[in-house]
């Protein structure tokens, strides 16, 4: 009996970190996400600016320490990284979603960034013109939101899309289906 009162409460307290997760820079406690995050910090102004995705992996360099690749530039809509170092241990990519627009649903992953995430079998950063940060999990096949906007540096001309907010959590499913029903309306 006490076993399994012990196994709610650890899972219970999982549940409440897990929905508790983020939404403000400060509480990303994980190295690799703060990583991440100072990392769009540095391009997102770039990537604005010029309307361009970049991109990159993440990874442990031949000393050991956090290290990235690119940024490279990449195309309006998509960002293909350069190759790695042999000594480069891969953990994720990353990649920017460009400038604000209100033609496209930028604020959370594409299908597209999941589905290759998962297939790949890396893990993906991604940050969106409203400073969203988000994390694809290959093996959890999940996209997370690690923190809300502004949590990376983002769009001055960012306006949040009332009418289709973005959520918290994506699966393929959910979000083919978000990219089903999207009327275009913000
Ligand atoms: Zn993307």
């Amino acid at each position: 009996m006490f076993a399994v009162f012990r196994l709610l409460a650890v899972l219970l307290v999982a549940f409440l970190a897990a929905s508790a997760a983020a939404q403000q820079r400060g509480d990303l406690t994980d190295d690799v996400d703060r990583y991440a995050a100072a990392i769009f910090d540095r391009i997102q102004p770039r990537s604005i600016a010029d309307d361009r995705e970049f991109c990159g992996y993440i990874g442990v360099n031949g000393t050991g320490k956090l290290a990235a690749t690119g940024p490279k530039r990449g195309r309006r809509d998509s960002c293909e990284p350069d190759e790695p170092p042999e000594d480069f241990e891969i953990l994720a990519s990353y990649h920017t979603h460009g400038a604000y627009t209100q033609e496209a649903d930028t604020e959370v992953p594409s299908l597209e960034d999941l589905a290759g995430d998962i297939e790949e079998g890396i893990d993906g950063y991604i940050a969106t013109p409203g400073g969203r940060l988000w994390l694809n999990d290959a093996r959890l096949r999940r996209a997370f939101l690690l923190c809300g906007p502004g949590c990376v540096k983002r769009d001055r001309r960012f306006r949040e899309c009332r009418a289709y907010p973005p959520g918290h959590e994506y699966t393929l499913r959910s979000l083919q289906r978000r990219a089903e029903n999207d009327t275009g309306e913000c």
